[in-house]
Parts: C-alpha cells; structure tokens; sequence
C-alpha cells in the first residue's frame, strides 16, 4: 500500500492531499518552462484540495505567484498570511478591498477599468491591472473591437496615477491539444496586443497564456509567466500524457461493513446488480453526495491493499457496495478502499473522467459532502 494511506484504521470518508506531491509537480512545471515565472492556480479552492496548503506547497514547489477567479478567494488567501503576488480576474465588484489587500486585478473591459480607476481613487493607491484580452475564448477578456478604448483608457489611468499595466494576457481555447493551429493564432493576436499596448507608451513586464497543458508542451507560449492549475494536482493536462505528475487527492474510505449474500441476490435500490453467485459484499460509507457520481454505478472498482474489486448496485447518496467475491477477497472490516489517487491499483481521477464524459477538474472539484481533508507530506 501507499506509505501515507494506511491499509486499515481510516476512520471516515477521506479526501487526502499529498503537499509533497503537490510541489513534486510545481517543481515539474518550473522545470518545464525555465524562462517562465510560474503563477499557481489555486481558484475553486484550489481545485478541490484546498487553497491555503496547497498555496504553502506550491509555492515551496517553485511557484512564485498565486491566480485565482474572485476576490473573496484572493482575499481569503491574504487573510491567511499569505503575501506573494495574487491576480483575480473575474470580479467586477469588491474593487477597493482588492487594492487594499494588494490583490491584482485582472480587466475584461473598458467599463471594468473604468470601475477600477475608481476604487484606486478611493483607496488612494494605485491598481496593479493585467488586461486580459479575448484572443479567441470569448469568454471574459476584452474584445478585439473594444480593445482601443481599453487601452486609451489604461493610458489616461496610469498617466493619472490610479493604475498601473503590470500585465497583458489571455486564455487558450485549445490548450490541451498541442498542436492545435488556433495555438499559433492566440498566441499571434496576444503578441499584437502586447506591441500595439507598447507602442502607446504601456509598460507590461508579464505577459502569459499558458495554461498547465500549455506550460508542459508548448515553449513558444510560455511568454514570462505560465499559469498551471490541473498539472499541479496531478491531472492529466494532455489526454495519454502523464509528465510524470503525482496524484495529489487521494480519496478513500474504510469498508464499514462485510457480510454474505446469496446467488441472485440484487443490491442497492433497483437491484441493478443481482448476485451471480454467493458472495462476500463490502460497504463504503461514500455515495453522490459526497463525489461518487451516481453514474458510475456497477463501472468502477475500488483498491484494496492493491487489489481490485468491482463496485456494485446503484451508488446511493451516503454510501456504495462493492463484490469482494465468494472467498471475501482477504479484506476486512476498517481496511481501506481506494476510490482513485496514489495507491496501487488505484484508479486516477482521470479514469472516472472517462467514463463519465467529463474532465478530471469536474472529478476533482465534485469532491465534497463528508469526505474530510486531511494533508500529508508538507514540503
Ligand atoms: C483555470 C485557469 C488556468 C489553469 O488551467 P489548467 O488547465 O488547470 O492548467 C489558467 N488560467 C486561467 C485564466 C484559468 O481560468
């Protein structure tokens, strides 16, 4: 078994994140792109994980700046001591606090920034701005025809004091395919951005696109700063890559029950799965609830000291069935059952992905309900 998921005594429902792992691949992703400052995404409470240690850890790893979606998570990171470089960029209210807290904000429109300007002027101290510019997501960022009235709008506020353009940047559309042409587009209309900003006299020193799929396979856009999030969770930015990632969630549960059922037996509402013959069946207290998608019903096996064993029945809100065979498989009551993460046999988040139709970001950040966080391995 895994060194740091003990073979039996877990005592509940466990989400575990491995802070050792979680800067084994920050240091992955410097390495990956040596010219580039490294700006670890921790938005959605760090993908499920936790945004507070997994800050600790990725910076440890190398990362050097923090990116997140709103405020309020820039804010909560501040609130916990931590003092590196922070960029929000999809709030458009809570401004002031933001400049305040010396949190960067990352601009969509000419109206964003003029909301911006404002809140400078009533703190009293400059905005640090990185004007995100829609290369071809079209989703925030400035339009291409709003961009001239942005960046006339950034001349007058940092002529008057209240902002200052530290970065110009954009987010791929296809980053998880390297080879995708439209790479070479965004990264062309970002690189007309940045020299039409320059040449009115604007000063960005950070200029950045890559998301972790980017940062591990595509050089050209690493610019000054890369922008991992999946990558240092030890998802699969790259389908059939591995980069050598660790997971960094390990989810499991102890078996809570074990008992005999007879040939033709069904299990769980519905009775979707019926016995073929006599067996020993296991309980683990997770279900939907908690992150184990319903869909996956009678589709995933779970490790048990290495060994797999098959889920079956329906997945219940609080808790699923697993067929440990007519023998009962060597597995007792308290041992621990491996939903996915770091333990052999174990399924990767990556792996519930597939089946579901989804991304291991959704597999990830669906982890929740009972299952506790505990940290192992701080670097
Ligand atoms: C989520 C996000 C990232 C990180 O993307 P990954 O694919 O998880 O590496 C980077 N930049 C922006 C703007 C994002 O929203």
């Amino acid at each position: 078994m895994n060194t740091q998921i003990p073979a039996s005594g877990l005592e509940r429902l466990t989400a575990q994140i491995d802070l050792g792992a979680l800067a084994h691949n920050t240091r992955i992703v410097a390495e990956r792109a040596p010219g580039a400052a490294v700006m670890a995404v921790l938005k959605a409470d760090a993908y499920g994980h936790g945004a507070l240690p997994v800050a600790g850890a990725a910076l440890a790893g190398g990362a050097t700046e923090l990116g997140v979606t709103t405020i309020d998570e820039a804010l909560a990171l501040r609130e916990g001591g931590v003092t590196v470089p922070i960029l929000s960029w999809l709030s458009t209210s809570g401004y002031e606090a933001a400049i305040d807290a010396d949190v960067r904000l990352g601009v969509s429109s000419p109206r964003q920034l003029a909301d911006v300007v404002k809140a400078a002027r009533a703190v009293g101290r400059p905005a640090v701005v990185h004007v995100k510019v829609d290369t071809g997501l079209a989703r925030n960022g400035v339009a291409p025809g709003e961009w001239a009235a942005t960046r006339a709008g950034l001349v007058d506020a940092e002529r008057a004091g209240h902002v200052r353009l530290q970065g110009v940047f954009t987010h791929l559309a296809h980053g998880d395919v390297p080879d995708h042409p439209f790479l070479d587009v965004q990264r062309d209309a970002l690189a007309a951005v940045v020299a039409d900003a320059r040449a009115h006299g604007l000063t960005p020193e950070l200029v950045h696109a890559a998301n972790s799929a980017a940062a591990l396979t595509r050089p050209d856009l690493h610019f000054d700063l890369v922008r991992p999030g999946i990558a240092l969770y030890g998802g699969v930015p790259v389908p059939g890559t591995d980069f050598g990632l660790r997971p960094v969630m390990t989810f499991a549960a102890p078996v809570i029950l074990i008992k005999p059922i007879r040939a033709g037996d069904g299990v769980s509402y519905g009775h979707s799965w019926i016995a073929p013959r006599d067996t020993m069946v296991g309980l683990i207290p997770a279900g939907y609830a908690d992150g184990v998608w319903r869909p996956l019903s009678n589709r995933i096996e779970v490790a048990i000291g290495g060994r797999r064993f098959p889920q079956v029945g329906r997945v219940c809100m609080d808790q699923c069935v697993i067929d440990l065979g007519p023998d009962g498989g060597g597995v007792a009551e308290g041992d621990t059952a491996v939903l996915f993460g770091d333990a052999p046999g174990a399924d990767r988040a990556a792996d519930w992905a597939d089946k579901l139709g989804t991304i291991d970001y959704e597999v990830l950040t669906g982890v929740r309900g009972r299952a506790a966080r505990t940290y192992t391995g701080a670097p």
